[in-house]
């Protein structure tokens, strides 16, 4: 193999430019040629590479986002589309394919693993909920974006004794929420995984009141059946009889924007130097991750069936500590 291409797929993540950049360089550390690909599957489709040098991956390594930019691609998602992805690679001789993203992301890597290609993942969402990885690239830097909103939001709501709500990313998955509760000491915490009735989150508003505290803060996942929506709406309609309003702060995307952290650029670099590493190898078909605080790999067609559920313990330790 002497050519290779990398690219950035799904929701996009602080620290996937560190794993480019990883990419890139141990890429050309072996001797090959790297390619980037513009705008995920999408640009696959389209033939929209660029070569790139150790100096195009120079000065990124601190950026959020992705320089090759990322899409949803849904053409991808039919054999006819991957057929043409494949051309593109073969086209240009490009023998070994390294993608950076979330589960669908990585699906789409196994379909393209099982037409013959060599291909290995990197796990890289801040939704945490990609099977393969303890922890993916994002994470860490989204959770401290969303403690830095609910410190600042207790600030606030311990001047005007309200209480506040900050919902987070999580369509499927309360890891960031549940996280984010637990280190920004949060009064209840609504995850989509657990059904919440919302008269046990005024209980345990209303009992911080009581005992004295200023402040009062509820963390629920943007998926959760109660979001921001759901329990404002909630709140509103039974404001006389539980005595308050929430006011809702929703955090959307400003949780992904930010510079990713050391704990990020690191994940990020270890990762995407093995994923280069193992196509060295001439093993694919990989998903590289963190696995017991060790970078290891899982087979695609693993990780496609696989689920990672939220640890109980840590469900178990917001409740003792929401009290
Ligand atoms: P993420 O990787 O962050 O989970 P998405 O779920 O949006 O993001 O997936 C990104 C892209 O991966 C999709 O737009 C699509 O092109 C591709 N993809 C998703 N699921 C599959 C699948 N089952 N088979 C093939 N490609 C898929």
């Amino acid at each position: 193999m002497k050519r290779i291409a990398v690219l950035t797929s799904g929701g996009d993540a602080p620290g996937m430019n560190a794993a480019i950049r990883a990419v890139v360089r141990t890429g050309l550390h072996q001797g090959w040629e790297v390619f980037g690909v513009r705008r995920g599957y999408a640009g696959l489709i389209a033939g929209n590479f660029i070569s790139l040098d150790a100096r195009d991956v120079g000065g990124i390594v601190q950026q959020g986002g992705t320089i090759l930019g990322s899409a949803r691609s849904p053409e991808f998602q039919t054999e006819e589309g991957r057929m043409k992805a494949l051309r593109e690679l073969r086209q240009r001789d490009i023998g070994g394919l390294v993608v950076i993203g979330g589960d669908g992301s990585q699906a789409g890597a196994h379909a393209l693993s099982q037409m013959g290609l060599a291909v290995v993942g990197v796990s890289s969402t801040i939704d945490n909920d990609l099977y393969g990885s303890e922890i993916t690239i994002g994470v860490d830097t989204a959770l401290n974006i969303a403690l830095e909103a609910i410190d600042r939001l207790k600030v606030t709501a311990a001047s005007l004794q309200r209480a506040f709500l900050v919902e987070v990313m999580g369509r499927d998955c309360g890891y960031l929420a549940l996280m984010a509760g637990i280190a920004g000491g949060a009064e209840a915490v609504v995850i989509p995984e657990m059904e919440t009735d919302p008269e046990v989150v005024a209980r345990g508003l209303r009992a911080a009141y009581d005992r004295g505290q200023a402040h009062a803060i509820v963390v629920v996942a943007e998926g959760a059946r109660y979001n921001a929506e759901g329990l404002v709406r909630y709140f509103r309609e039974h404001h006389e009889r539980l005595g308050f309003d929430l006011r809702a702060t929703t955090l959307g995307h400003v949780q992904r924007g930010g510079s990713p952290g050391a704990f990020d650029r690191l994940l990020a670099t270890r990762l995407g130097a093995a994923a280069t590493e193992h196509l060295a190898r001439g093993e694919h078909g990989l998903l590289v991750g963190l696995l017991k605080g060790e970078i290891g790999a899982t087979p695609l067609v693993e990780v496609v069936v696989g689920k990672k559920p939220l640890d109980a313990r840590l469900l178990h330790l917001a409740e003792v500590l929401t009290k």
